[in-house]
């Protein structure tokens, strides 16, 4: 029987129903791609688990980007609190771009530890190995899991409290595929059924979202894959909120090219030498999106006016909001001391970019998907059982899509 001893992390308590948990996190799942492999009949189990539960909407932190978001759900708390605000951020001290893939960015503890001390069995597994870090930090020495299907094969138990996954969950799969990420919901399924775990963070990747729209045959094909195994979580008596780190959008113009604005070469022509823009959503996974999001930091030449900067940024068409750090700060909630002067996000069919020779687009396969900005911050909250009154009124709210542990085990009926 799971423990339902309470826990109390980053000022939320957690009170544990004794049944297994199981929260997912569906990277890139914009609403639109439920809908289309809903009302094809690819998901009979969602369908099931949003009649018998409940289905809204929850928002996303900015930048909708996946370090930020999963960070966010790990914690309970906004990029503010816990310090990852993209992928990268430009240290003034240093002069260097800082890549915060790793733990000691984290300025919070995750909740992991503290179920994990709670008498529950933690196991967190994660499509990408980059984000493995944050999540298994402190974790593995309170006996928990932790690995990336990028890495499956890797895991041993000193370093991620388990060893020999692939003859558990099976092979290894390719990362830049949607195998990869049914192998974490694979995983789940194989660490709840040999009694492994009870206690599960099931974090996907967005390469098939990048991909493909809705629609798409082979996004549905993969959606059918993905519940089918959630057919089986539900089947081993867990309670299981679903949730996404953001939603994603088609970033080209009718013509298929993708829709950039090359912002520091814009600014360098209007305003001279010195520009720095830094894009968050940059990381080793290039063929998912080039490097291009919706969102970027601006850090501005001493010789040149911030609000002359800012009102210029703002004119711009394709740009929906420009403002300065502390407002920036305030309004997306974000750690104003790994910020630039300015902060950028673009619209929905429009991705910000550094210079066109930045950016490899012939790393990008077919169109442009990506993500970054406000058009991507409403993504769905499901959960397999109805909520209670408590929760059903905060979900009529403003709920947070980091909110979804807790709706998870203290809102369910
Ligand atoms: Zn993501
Ligand atoms: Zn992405």
């Amino acid at each position: 029987m799971p423990s339902t001893t309470s826990f109390t992390v980053n000022g939320r308590t957690y009170r544990p129903p004794a049944v297994p948990i199981v929260v997912i996190c569906l990277d890139g799942c914009a609403n639109e791609y439920l809908d289309a492999a809903l009302l094809r009949g690819r998901m009979p189990n969602l369908s099931r688990m949003i009649l018998s539960g409940w289905r809204g909407l929850a928002r996303a932190a900015m930048p909708t980007f996946t370090n930020v978001n999963n960070t966010s759900i790990v914690t309970g708390r906004p990029p503010s609190v816990h310090g990852i605000g993209g992928n990268f951020f430009y240290d003034t001290h240093s002069g260097e771009e800082v890549m915060m893939n790793s733990s000691r960015f984290v300025r919070v503890e995750t909740i992991f530890p503290s179920a994990a001390k709670a008498g529950r069995k933690v196991a967190v597994v994660t499509a990408k190995e980059k984000l493995r870090d944050i999540f298994a930090a402190g974790l593995i020495t309170e006996g928990g899991i932790a690995f990336s299907s990028e890495k499956a094969a890797d895991a041993v138990k000193e370093t991620h409290g388990i060893g020999g996954v692939t003859e558990i969950v099976g092979p290894k799969p390719e990362i830049y595929s949607g195998d990869a990420s049914v192998y974490v919901l694979k995983a789940g399924v194989a660490l709840l059924e040999r009694g492994m775990a009870d206690f599960l963070y099931l974090s996907t990747t967005d390469f098939m979202q990048h991909k493909y729209a809705p629609e798409a045959e082979e996004i549905l094909d993969f959606h059918a894959q993905i519940d089918a195994e959630l057919g089986r979580l539900l089947e081993l008596g867990a309670v299981v909120g679903f949730t996404a780190d953001h939603g994603m959008n088609a970033k080209q113009k009718a013509d298929g090219s993708p829709n950039v604005i090359y912002l520091e070469s814009e600014l360098v022509e209007q305003f001279g030498e010195g520009f720095r823009v830094i894009l968050p959503i940059t990381d080793p996974y290039v063929v998912h999106h080039g490097a291009l999001g919706s969102f970027a930091q601006v850090h501005v030449p001493e010789h040149v006016s911030i609000t002359e900067v800012q009102a210029w940024i703002q004119a711009k068409q394709g740009v929906t909001e420009c403002h300065d750090r502390e407002t920036a700060a305030r309004l997306m909630e974000l750690p104003s001391d790994r910020m630039g002067d300015l902060v950028v996000a673009s619209g929905r069919d429009v991705v910000l970019g550094r210079t066109p020779e930045h950016h490899d687009l012939g790393a990008l396969e077919g169109g442009l998907r990506s993500h970054g900005g406000r058009y991507e911050e409403m993504v769905p909250l499901i959960f397999s059982r109805p909520l209670s009154l408590e929760h059903a009124a905060l979900a009529a709210g403003d709920p947070r899509n980091f909110d979804i542990f807790d709706f998870t085990i203290n809102g369910t009926r």
